[in-house]
């Protein structure tokens, strides 16, 4: 079995919607968890977990889209998440400093206020992580001392000293499509070094195609391909590799599905 941790489903046309769904299911990918980026959405994806038994949800909001949007109140989040037993997470969020006039400050809050939606629910967070690592690694270590919370690094790039840090936190992390990129040797060389119970697959679809689709529309179907990679990397084979990922989703969601 395989299960896409994090994707954007609401992103996809609503017409195209159930056969990305059915694609996925045929590829052997047997849940989606569907991430959450903007609080425009926050609706949709109850809606889209609803109707599909295979998704899951996150409600959270993107530290880009804090920027364009407005920070998200924490009890709109709290509103949101209590909608629907399928809302399982609160993310992404996170910092991201790749942009030309990132609002540091903003970022930072609301973050903040993720963790503590996260702490209060007990569900695990979905951390974003781009050019951030010292903010992010100083923020995480520091409220997870106060008290502690579950967390996923999502779309892991970062290098090996990050994961440790993250490890040491009892984080989860997860590798796309980037992992299959020719240039993502060094990424590889960390992912070979993590811990077997500590990793999740992920497509971050409709972005980050993985080879030999990129150039298209990444959809949840095309996570066989990281898992491929994922497998040669820690010496597993495709089998083993995903039985142990989906397990891994399933202790850390603490979900009874099969
Ligand atoms: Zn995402």
């Amino acid at each position: 079995m395989l299960i896409d941790s994090h994707c954007h489903l609401d992103m996809f046309d609503d017409s195209i919607r159930d056969d990305i769904v059915k694609n996925a299911n045929n590829a052997g990918v047997k849940y989606m968890l569907n991430a959450c980026a903007a609080r425009a959405s926050f609706e949709k994806i109850i809606e889209i977990t609803k109707k599909y038994d295979c998704v899951f949800g996150a409600i959270g909001q993107h530290p880009e889209e804090a920027e364009r949007e407005g920070i998200v109140s924490k009890e709109e989040l709290y509103t949101f998440i209590s909608k629907s037993k399928k809302i399982i997470a609160i993310g992404e969020t996170g910092l991201d400093y790749s942009g030309e006039n990132f609002n540091r400050n903003l970022q930072i809050e609301n973050l903040l206020n993720h963790i503590d939606v996260a702490k209060n629910t007990g569900l695990p967070l979905i951390i974003h992580n781009r050019d951030s690592n010292d903010d992010m690694t100083e923020i995480l270590s520091s409220e997870y001392k106060k008290s502690p919370f579950k967390a996923i690094i999502h779309c892991f790039t970062a290098d090996k000293k990050m994961a440790d840090k993250m490890l040491e936190l009892g984080f989860y992390i997860s590798a796309s499509g980037i992992t299959t990129f020719k240039s993502a040797g060094e990424l590889r060389d960390v992912f070979s070094t993590l811990p077997l119970e500590k990793l999740l697959i992920e497509t971050d679809s409709p972005y980050l195609a993985p080879v030999p689709y990129r150039g298209k529309t990444n959809e949840p179907a095309f996570v066989v391909e990281t898992a491929k990679v994922l497998a040669s990397i820690t010496n597993t084979s495709f089998d083993e590799i995903t039985n142990i990922t989906s397990e891994n989703f399933k202790r850390l969601f603490e979900l009874d599905i099969k």
